[in-house]
């Protein structure tokens, strides 16, 4: 049998596969069972952040593996120590859960606000607020928060508790915080699956104004977002704003399973011995990893980082059945005449990986892509998205 048919037989039908099996990369290409080569615009969905096999990347796991390759979080070990005080130091928040996942990080950042409300303002005070048309990941209660229903209607019941607002729509936020019932505000800066679409900046300080003056928590997902993707190292500092909260996850260890979640001042010693944990957690592996990618995201990296988003506006925008393009850094949504769906089958085709999001083609490239390779795919989507 075919990889292809072995797959389709084996591996549980959730996934609707590209017609691709690839079997090897090197920085942002890769090749697939008869060595074609493809220029990844997608990084394994924003996680990839420094392409594939990236040597100072493959020396920090190697290293680690000669040491130990997991302990449990019954011992210390120095990578995760000392990535939790780097997350600390460059983002102001005060301590760290680590975890394997987005979904994971979240369902944390949520526990979290739970348990902080309860005990600040009694269990009545237990709302989570998310936004229409979010995404918070699979597992039920983040299926729950998430704010599109599609995701809801095979697994009802859902976890309760959760309740969606429009984004921009302030005075329904309010409403719902003078009730006093609402502990924590969940959102996305940027809407990744939702299509990258950015949530108003007034916005997004609003609410941050408001979970002061009615002491709920803001809490800010950067699973997608996070790790220098949209061009500062998380996308809440493009706004001014400081979230009480925050997940991360995709991007955070270049390509091992990794979650994090934040907490600042407000909730740093809300969880106790016992109150929450994750086997994999923390696994030094995955910690080297996002030590050696967190590392290099400095700013001179971060700058050129939006100096090739830069590049690819300058490439696409008003070109032929290009309508607009959303999103920040290398996160970036395009809004073709054609469908989304038909103009990357089209670039597949041609050797240029790129992703959807709804109406959009999403691109999520590699944050150190080669302005060369940047260059010919970006041929390749004119061409594809051409009327
Ligand atoms: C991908 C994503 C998640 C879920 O992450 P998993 O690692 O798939 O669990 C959650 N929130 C956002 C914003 C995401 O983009």
């Amino acid at each position: 049998m075919s990889i292809t048919e072995l797959d389709s037989r084996y591996v549980a039908g959730t996934y609707k596969r590209f017609p691709v099996e690839i079997v090897s990369g090197k920085g942002s290409e890769v090749f697939d069972a008869a060595g074609r080569r493809y220029i990844d615009l997608g990084s394994g969905i924003a996680v990839t952040s420094f392409g594939h096999g990236d040597s100072l990347w493959k020396q920090a796991v190697i290293d680690q593996l000669d040491q130990v390759q997991h302990t449990s979080n019954l011992y210390y070990t120095s990578p995760c120590a000392r990535l939790a005080e780097m997350l600390c130091q460059k983002t102001g928040m005060k301590k760290v859960f680590f975890s394997n996942s987005g979904a994971e990080a979240n369902e944390c950042a949520i526990k979290a606000a739970r348990k902080w409300a309860a005990e600040k303002h009694g269990p009545d005070c237990h709302l989570i607020v998310t936004m229409n048309n979010s995404f918070h990941g699979r597992t039920l209660t983040t299926l729950s928060a998430t704010g599109q229903a599609h995701y809801h209607e095979l697994y009802q019941p859902l976890t309760p508790g959760f309740v969606s607002v429009d984004a921009g729509d302030l005075d329904a936020l309010r409403a719902l915080a003078d009730s006093g019932r609402v502990a924590g505000v969940l959102l996305e800066c940027i809407q990744g699956e939702g299509g990258v679409v950015p949530l108003p900046a007034e916005y997004i300080r609003d609410v941050a104004k408001l979970a002061r003056e009615k002491d709920f928590l803001l809490m800010v997902d950067e699973v997608q977002t996070g790790n220098g993707r949209t061009g500062e190292l998380y996308a809440w500092m493009h706004y001014g704003i400081h979230p009480d909260v925050f997940s991360t996850a995709k991007g955070l260890a270049g390509g091992l399973p990794l979650g994090a979640t934040l907490l600042g001042e407000r909730v740093e010693n809300v969880f106790g011995f016992g109150d929450h944990g994750s086997t994999f957690g923390g696994n030094p592996v995955c910690c080297a990893a996002a030590l050696s990618v967190l590392s290099r995201l400095d700013e001179p990296f971060l700058a050129q980082v939006r100096a090739k988003e830069k590049l690819i506006r300058g490439l696409l925008t008003d070109a032929p059945g290009i309508e607009g393009i959303t999103g920040l850094g290398l996160m970036l949504g395009i809004k073709t005449v054609k469908p989304a769906g038909e103009v990357v089958s089209a670039c597949l085709e041609k050797g240029v990986l790129c992703l959807t999001a709804k109406d959009k083609v999403r691109l999520l490239p590699a944050l150190n892509i080669p302005d060369g390779l940047l260059m010919e795919a970006a041929a390749v989507i004119r061409e594809a998205a051409r009327i």
